[in-house]
């Protein structure tokens, strides 16, 4: 069919907008004159008549527009006409005294432009024929955009049915499928041919979620993500949540129905909250781990203090040695405990680094002399070497490397019977400001297998010879590894069976030049030559006022010790005394120690506030993070170290010399 044959066909409703009345009755004889119009014209006399006419009546496509109308609009009016009803055809007409405007109606998108003067005489039907075969191309292509539309959502649709990775099937309450897509067999692990010949709800697990689910369909309509269980040809478990819409035809009664296969999806659920139980009791586990390590430590600085205390009294050799182990017994459980808890710290990635500048000299010294007296006990011989170009001043994390180099010192000399443990220190590179130093610790000792070699550095690692005696935690080691490598640094050892070990490390230190102020020291040399020293001792355990006391006095003939039992009690007597030293406990009931001393630096006459204060704690930490700064205290003593063997306490000795 032909457009012309086809426009011809139509009957175009045409809507004429023109206030003249002879010019409306002109257009109507013209047109039927031609034969094209058939009762579909219609006239309004304005824009806005027309607008509303257009609204109610929409088959009316073809406009022809009087641009003189005496509603003034022109053209915005026709571009309003224009807008609103996009897909009308437009065709100006216009009086001779108007002509010259028809092109700007033309280039607004009039179809066309016609003087009213010809429509006597020439028919108007070529130029509505013209619009109304515009029209019927219109539509025609409308029509096929429909239906192109209509064709690519249905491929769309089989699409989405066949790629979905969700079972999509169609089935009758019976639950036999009548369609499905791949997803279908795929989850219930049944070949296609196979499932056409099964009931589906068969495979719903339990049999009453399978009744719940239908009845819920159907009373419903509809179910949405219902929980299912799927069981699969082969007899395993899926967890499936199902949702569908019921279908009635006066042919078919069934569902289409949606399941969506979950079980990873829960399995990784499950991971997740077994991942942040596990997390959650982990912290339960390090809370714990340091609140038995303080109770351990309370009873155990009695426990400690006290047998020093008996030794120093006359006993007989037989005493001497029962009170020695007691003591020796309490010093391996409390390395234990400081172990524990070190471990526990990194691995909870807790790991925190102090980096200060600090005296290198002064610290390896210090270790030496602690670690002496054990090296002793054995016979060995311990020793110091530090090759050229150490620097003095070190900006680094001296509590850790103190840590990292009593570990492997300590270790030398428990797997050492004979022989000699040394300590080697040596400047491996220096660039500017930084030196990079390595620290090698050997012993003549007993060797490690080559076999075990690899394993010494994990946690619990002991390696028990034939004959070994040692006993051990196995945590030193992975401790020492941690604390190095976690700062950048490498360590290894080197070992030969029966005739020693080489532990090493390296680490990276900034070079400093500081001098370091020491407050304590500077403080008590103050109180030098007075005479007795007066202590003041808050500390409400009754053990522990006890050590504390027998130790101070032990040591130090001149010394006048003043007990408070709780923080207030300590303020109370200092507000009526003067002391030069105030040793304070931290936990204590009324007042605890952070509290008292607060009061004192802050509330107190300025004399008093200047006292220096001594923190008493068991807690390894409260020392650590030199928390009991923030307070305003100005040092601390971990308790079981009130007194060292054979030695006086560091810092009670800087204060009483
Ligand atoms: P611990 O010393 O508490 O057993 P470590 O982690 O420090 O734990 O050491 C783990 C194991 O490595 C020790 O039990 C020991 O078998 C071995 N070991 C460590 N240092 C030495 C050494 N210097 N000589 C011989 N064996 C060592």
């Amino acid at each position: 069919m032909s457009n012309t044959t086809r426009s011809q066909s139509i009957s175009p409703f045409i809507l004429l907008i023109e206030d003249d009345k002879t010019i409306i009755a002109t257009v109507k004889n013209n047109l039927a004159a031609s034969g094209v119009l058939r009762n579909h014209l219609s006239a309004c006399q304005s824009i806005k008549e027309a607008i509303a006419f257009l609204k109610a009546h929409p088959e009316f496509a073809i406009i022809l527009l009087d641009i003189s109308l005496s509603d003034g609009m022109g053209l915005t009016g026709f571009k309003k006409l224009k807008t609103t009803f996009s897909d009308k055809i437009i065709i100006a007409i216009a009086d001779d005294a108007h002509k010259h405007l028809g092109l700007d109606f033309i280039r607004a998108g009039a179809q066309d432009f016609m003087l009213k003067e010809g429509f006597d005489n020439s028919p108007i039907y070529p130029t509505i024929q013209f619009a109304v075969e515009r029209i019927q191309l219109l539509q025609d292509e409308v029509v096929e955009k429909v239906s192109r539309i209509k064709q690519t959502n249905q491929r769309l649709y089989q699409d989405i049915f066949n790629k979905s990775k969700d079972a999509i099937y169609i089935c009758n309450l019976e639950g036999r499928l009548v369609d499905f897509n791949q997803a279908t067999f795929e989850l219930f692990a049944f070949s296609e041919e196979e499932l056409l010949e099964i009931e589906v709800h068969n495979l719903f697990h339990t049999k009453e979620r399978k009744r719940e689910f239908l009845y819920t369909l159907v009373a419903n309509q509809s179910v949405t993500e219902f929980p299912i269980e799927i069981e699969q040809k082969n007899g395993k478990i899926r967890r499936c949540l199902i949702s569908a819409s019921m279908i009635r035809t006066p042919e078919f009664t069934g569902y289409s129905g949606l399941l969506k296969d979950i079980t990873e999806q829960q399995k990784a659920n499950d991971l997740r909250k077994a991942r942040d139980v596990a997390r959650e009791s982990a912290k339960m586990k390090e809370q714990f781990i340091a609140n038995i390590s303080h109770e351990m430590r309370t009873p155990m600085n009695a426990i400690w203090g006290m047998s020093n205390l008996v030794m120093q009294t006359n006993l007989s050799k037989e005493q001497h040695n029962y009170i020695s182990s007691i003591k020796q017994s309490s010093e391996i459980l409390l390395g234990v405990v400081n172990d524990i808890l070190a471990i526990s710290e990194i691995q909870n990635s807790q790991l925190k680094f102090d980096y200060k500048f600090f005296d290198l000299y002064e610290l390896l010294h210090n270790l030496m002399n602690v670690i002496q007296f054990k090296a002793e006990e054995k016979a060995l011989n311990l020793s110091l070497q530090m090759k050229e170009g150490i620097p003095k001043i070190v900006h680094g994390d001296k509590l850790r490397l103190n840590q990292i180099l009593y570990n492997l010192v300590l270790n030398g000399i428990k797997f050492t019977e004979r022989g000699s443990v040394s300590i080697l220190v040596e400047n491996q590179n220096e660039s500017n400001d930084f030196v990079q130093l390595k620290f090698t610790i050997s012993d003549t000792g007993i060797g490690i297998p080559s076999d075990k070699i690899d394993a010494i550095f994990e946690t619990f690692t002991l390696i028990r010879e034939q004959g070994m005696e040692q006993e051990g935690k196995g945590l030193g080691l992975p401790i020492a590894k941690n604390l190095v490598e976690q700062q950048g640094g490498k360590i290894g050892v080197k070992s030969e069976l029966g005739k020693g070990s080489e532990f090493y490390f390296d680490l990276l230190f900034e070079i400093g030049e500081e001098v370091f102020p020491e407050p304590i020291q500077a403080k008590a040399a103050a109180t030098l030559d007075k005479g007795a020293i007066r202590v003041l001792l808050v500390e409400d355990h009754k053990m522990n006022q006890l050590v504390a006391i027998k130790t101070l006095e032990k040591h130090w003939s001149d010394i006048e010790i003043t007990v408070a039992n709780d923080g207030q009690e300590g303020v109370a007597i200092l507000a009526e005394k003067d002391f030069d030293i105030i040793l304070m406990d931290i936990q204590m009931p009324n007042m605890n120690g952070y509290e008292a001393t607060a009061y004192i630096r802050h509330k107190m006459s300025p004399k008093k506030a200047e006292i220096p204060i001594l923190a008493m704690t068991a807690h390894a930490h409260v020392a650590k993070n030199e928390k009991f700064r923030e307070y305003g205290m100005d040092d601390c003593i971990l308790k079981p170290r009130l007194c060292k063997r054979g030695k006086k306490n560091p810092r009670i000795f800087e204060l009483c010399n």
